[in-house]
């Protein structure tokens, strides 16, 4: 699928106004895609009942976007003090937000004690005496180590720093109960970019195992259980998809048959960043230089600054080029930004059309952890992101970064303290 087929063919007949208007580079977010997709995830999970997803906020924490997802029913995946705040300015508290941070420290219990609140997802056993006012309902994220084995990006368990491991799960909520919780729930994140469906349904599974046996062991009933995120979306074109339909008609069927064995079944939650957004935002870039040495090279305005995943991961991002769709693809290119550090490329000998400086490069799939991981390493600024709304305008939601950002940490009062 790339990003959505539907999206480009809106955006197409507009792209060039829009590039002329705003000025390159930027990413284009899709209301009606993200609303679309939104739809069809409560859609394949409406026989779970309770069922929420909290949007994961790093994948893409742009107020605009979040302000969609409340208005969804969704609430929030926070991880840090700057994502609480988001989430609550676009109107969320309490048991909309769920805090899950790791290697925590003292001001982000605080913060996500103040406002509100938010439902505390314990990173570590040894955490639970650290939390200030220990919260009535407390949640712990589990991490299986071998008993799963990793799907490619997260890799296994077992070296993931994340959670409390099988051994200690018992232990962490008795000991919460000890300091007065009452009210339970669980979470695990065990995958990214998953496209197998059962290997969700695996987690829930896993998830339900963990429940009856800390449930048998302290005599406690789970509230929730959240599956994490980690829903994956295909990049490359020929990829199957998820298949969300048939997988949440399973889980509900595992939900079902927990039911009819104990007589009450956790709600189920599930905090997925990527699926929700990724296809539905698009990096455009401008094409501004050529050159060829040992390779051939095109030099676009953009750079890691507004996408680190082809870098950092050697992420695959598919690639068009505005008004040449179906140009034969005949020559292999590396498509590059300014920074001085070589992994600076979007695409690495890829077969595109032959590009003339000026023409409209689409980096596909920017919609989740795009703009939100890129660095200013060298001074590359970031970019303005702009929202096309379900009535076809089209919104500026974030300026690019200016000079004067960039340098706004060199504003302070001076202090020195004094040699001995
Ligand atoms: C990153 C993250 C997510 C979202 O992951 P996606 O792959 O975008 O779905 C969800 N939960 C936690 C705890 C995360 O760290």
């Amino acid at each position: 699928m790339p990003m959505s087929a539907a999206l480009q063919q809106r955006l197409s007949p507009r792209l060039g106004d829009i590039a002329e208007q705003f000025g390159t580079p930027f990413h284009l977010y899709d209301e009606a895609g993200i609303r679309a997709t939104g739809m069809r995830l409560r859609q394949a999970f409406a026989g779970a009942e309770g069922f929420r997803e909290f949007f994961a906020v790093k994948a893409l924490p742009n107020p605009s976007v979040l302000a969609i997802m409340h208005d969804l029913g969704f609430g929030f995946d926070c991880s840090s003090v700057p994502e609480l705040v988001l989430s609550r300015r676009v109107g969320a508290g309490g048991d909309d937000i769920m805090f899950t941070s790791n290697n925590t420290a003292p001001e982000e219990f605080a913060a996500a004690a103040a406002d509100g609140g938010a439902i505390l997802n314990l990173d570590d056993v040894t955490l639970i005496d650290k939390v200030p006012a220990f919260p009535e309902r407390i949640c712990f994220r589990y991490n299986p180590g071998p008993r799963r084995t990793g799907n490619s990006i997260i890799g296994h368990p077992e070296e993931a720093k994340y959670g409390v491991s099988h051994e200690q799960v018992v232990g962490a909520y008795r000991r919460a109960r000890e300091r007065g919780a009452r009210r339970f729930g669980l979470h695990t994140m065990v995958c990214s970019n998953e496209l197998h469906g059962e290997y969700m349904v695996e987690t829930v599974r896993m998830l339900l195992g963990v429940v009856t046996e800390v449930g048998e062991a302290l005599g406690i009933a789970f509230e929730f259980v959240n599956m994490g995120g980690g829903l994956g979306i295909p990049y490359r074109p020929g990829e199957t998809a998820l298949d969300l339909e048939s997988m949440g008609a399973e889980i509900c069927a595992l939900l079902d048959d927990f039911r009819a064995q104990f007589g009450s079944v956790p709600r189920l939650c599930m905090e997925s960043g990527r699926f929700m957004t990724g296809p539905h935002g698009v990096l455009v870039t401008r094409a501004i230089n050529h050159k060829h040495i040992y390779r051939e090279y095109v030099g676009v305005d953009a750079c890691m600054s507004s996408l680190m995943r082809p870098g950092m991961y050697g992420a695959y991002h598919h690639l068009t080029v505005l008004g040449k769709e179906n140009a034969p693809a005949d020559t292999l290119v590396d498509v590059v930004g300014s920074l001085c550090e070589n992994n600076d490329k979007f695409a690495v000998q890829r077969a595109l059309p032959r590009i003339e400086e000026g023409d409209l490069l689409l980096i596909h799939d920017t919609g989740a952890h795009g703009h939100a991981m890129g660095f200013t390493y060298n001074g590359r600024l970031r970019p303005q992101e702009l929202l096309l709304r379900e009535d076809g305008s089209v919104e500026l939601i974030r300026r690019a970064e200016t000079l004067e950002d960039h340098f706004a940490t060199l504003n302070f009062a001076p202090q020195v303290m004094a040699g001995t």
